[in-house]
């Protein structure tokens, strides 16, 4: 089976609340977003009706996670929580949902799958701008700054 697994930005985003999957999350990661009010009760449901279920990640897979982290320099982006979706992610094999650019990044230096949350979650949590690094300019779509010529990047603003 597959494992689908929630970070605290997929929940923020509402992922798990219009999906009918089943996924994953851990238990530093659910301490983080049960506080979140509008969807307590929907929280209360997934787990109750096992459609979110609350798994630790072993020592070891956290180990490999701080090394992985260290590697690729995001170590000091990343909370405890974070760690700890990269960990459950290397030992179930599973898929990270998420828009955290730290933790993609990690992931995929790791080969692991990833799904960006995008889509309809854009409109819980800000908007994506793709700016240039070069000349700090922001442009709504493009890879390459049309001023001068450095790839763009994505970021979101929060509301
Ligand atoms: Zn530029």
């Amino acid at each position: 089976m597959d494992f689908r697994i929630l970070d605290a930005s997929a929940f923020y985003a509402g992922v798990p609340f219009r999906s009918s999957e089943d996924c994953y999350t851990t238990s530093s990661v659910y301490d983080e977003i049960k506080h979140i009010k509008k969807n307590h009760d929907a929280l209360g449901t997934l787990l109750e009706t096992n459609r979110l279920k609350i798994r630790e990640p072993s020592e070891e897979s956290t180990k490999s996670a701080i090394k992985a982290a260290k590697d690729t320099g995001d170590f000091p982006q990343l909370s405890k929580q974070d760690m700890s979706v990269i960990a459950l992610c290397i030992e179930t094999k599973g898929e990270i949902i998420t828009d955290d650019f730290a933790i993609s990044n990690v992931a995929k230096n790791l080969e692991l799958k990833i799904s960006p949350i995008m889509t309809k979650g854009i409109t819980d949590v800000g908007k994506w701008v793709h700016y240039c690094p070069g000349c700090r300019t922001n442009h709504s779509s493009g890879t390459e700054c049309p001023a001068c010529g450095t790839p763009l990047k994505r970021k979101l603003l929060k509301d």
